[in-house]
């Protein structure tokens, strides 16, 4: 049996509770045996976190940078093993994780890039004298606190900035997946990672939720995960002093306007709708379409969400897995029960029991829904779309903004002008035209408007504005000649 700990300061400390990882989709198969850390295990983390930044700091970036190039090689030649934990304790199918595994891979090399770019900017001076500079510093211990739906994309694009421009770093993933955080961590200490510089606590967020946001040895914290969850870690952190990024849920809309090539429309809504069991923050959960071409749109998607294969992510031609947890399952079946409140079911709305024990949802398609209905404005993060017809641009746009959340859009159309008023009017972070809203690069920035973010980016050129800090340098020569 595998069993996990937490990392401290280069050690792997055992002791505490022991949990249990399971596959979601066959939830009685054990992955792993976990040591919950404690309260102070949480803070011992943060402790040296704190010892080993100064050195860190003052390691050139670039020698930083090799440490994360090594450890991208690591993920690479791990992808097939890493990607199969992955599987197996998230739900998502084989190809996605190692797809993702690959892609944090990738993510840690461009940020061993990025401590080769230049790292401050010069100024013109009024006096004659000066050399007046500014230059990015780093901003100090960094908690990373993540999700479990991306379990190692999301904590690599925070982790590995974080690293790069010089923080050190205390690393809490979500509970259900910290196999694969523990993978992440193996690949960077394998990389040679000094001790300290990178810390790992598992366990209960319930139990060392607490000290590590609150604790005074903190500088910054990064979040991504739910509004309720974010807003309460920012509302006491900020309080304190200490700087906090937030990413959080959404209610993506998709808009299919009467021109649009419906086959390529169909493709890409239900890919962001269902692939992944729906479970991602850019998933498509409300599909906006005009009239006219309602009944032969959503023909197309179901027609897809009902060939698509359902079942163990680890078999090869697995489109779709399970849901990550009991919890999630009856969250989700909960939207579903009493046809949601009002409704059609087109297809779906129903737990694949043929499936056994796995957390299995069928892909959902609910058409005729009031969008005042919690169906049609709650953040499911599971399978379900739902259907809302309009009568024109104006009336999709008006639908698509009204919503507390921001994150992505799509619009699909052949109408250049068309697209380019949506990327204009649309109150999201991350649009796509004729593209699902799920799927992101991590050279570009990402992250929400409105509900959904703190209005920080995250990814590409963009994190180094939460990672760093400026400091500004007047520089007189030491004699008055
Ligand atoms: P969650 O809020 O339940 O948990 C997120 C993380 O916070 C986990 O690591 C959890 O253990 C931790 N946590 C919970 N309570 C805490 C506390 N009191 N103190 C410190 N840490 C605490 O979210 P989740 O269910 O893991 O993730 C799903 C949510 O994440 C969805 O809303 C989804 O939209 C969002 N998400 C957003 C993005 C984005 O980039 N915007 C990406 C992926 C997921």
């Amino acid at each position: 049996m595998t069993v996990l700990s937490s990392y401290i300061a280069g050690d792997w400390r055992p002791g505490g509770n022991v949990g249990t990882d399971l596959n979601p989709a066959r939830p009685r198969e054990v992955v792993a045996e976990v040591h919950q850390a404690d309260p102070q295990t949480a803070s011992d983390a943060v402790e040296a976190a704190r010892d080993a930044f100064p050195a860190w700091r003052a390691l050139p970036a670039p020698a930083r940078g090799d440490i994360l190039r090594k450890a991208a090689d690591q993920l690479e030649q791990r992808a097939d093993t890493i990607g199969t934990d992955l599987t197996r304790e998230e739900g998502k199918t084989l190809a996605e994780g190692i797809g993702e595994t690959r892609r944090a891979a990738a993510i840690l090399r461009y940020y061993a890039g990025q401590t080769l770019e230049p790292d401050g900017e010069t100024f013109p001076s009024a006096s004659p004298r000066t050399f007046l500079y500014a230059r990015r510093e780093p901003v100090g211990v960094v908690v990373v606190i993540s999700p479990w739906n991306f379990p190692i994309a999301i904590p690599a694009w925070k982790i590995a900035p974080a690293l790069a421009y010089g923080n050190t770093v205390v690393f809490k993933p979500a509970e259900l997946v910290p196999l694969t955080a523990v993978r992440l961590v193996e690949a960077l200490q394998d990389a040679g990672l000094p001790a300290g510089v990178l810390n790992l606590v598992l366990g209960r967020s319930a139990v060392i939720g607490g000290m590590l946001t609150n604790h005074p040895g903190v500088d910054a914290i990064t979040f991504t995960g739910s509004n309720a969850t974010g807003r309460a870690i920012q509302l006491e952190a900020t309080t304190r002093g200490a700087k906090v990024q937030l990413e959080l849920g959404g209610k993506n809309p998709a808009v299919v306007l009467a021109d649009a090539d419906l086959s390529l429309a169909a493709e890409q809504v239900a890919r962001a709708a269902f692939l992944s069991a729906g479970q991602k923050c850019t998933a498509t959960s409300r599909v906006i379409v005009e009239t006219p071409i309602l009944q032969s749109f959503s023909d197309r998607l179901v027609s897809l969400a009902t060939s698509w294969r359902l079942g163990d992510p680890l078999a090869a031609d697995t489109r779709i897995g399970p849901l990550v947890s009991e919890e999630r399952l009856q969250t989700v079946m909960g939207y579903l029960k009493d046809g949601g409140g009002g409704g059609r079911f087109l297809c779906g709305g129903t737990r694949a029991e043929e499936l056994g024990e796995g957390y299995f949802i069928r892909p959902t398609v609910v058409s005729e829904v009031d969008p005042n209905l919690r169906l049609a404005r709650d953040e499911i993060f599971g399978p379900v779309a739902v259907l809302l017809p309009v009568s024109s641009y104006e009336d999709a746009i008006a639908l698509a903004n009204d919503t507390p959340f921001g994150l992505s859009a799509s619009v699909f159309t052949r109408d250049l002008g068309k697209a380019m008023r949506f990327a204009q009017d649309i109150q999201a972070g991350v649009v796509k035209i004729n593209q699902e809203s799920a799927g992101i690069e991590f050279q570009a920035p990402f992250g929400g408007t409105k509900g959904s973010s703190s209005g920080q980016r995250e990814q590409g050129k963009a994190a180094r504005e939460f990672f760093t800090q400026w400091k500004t340098v007047y520089m007189d020569p030491p004699v008055s000649a």
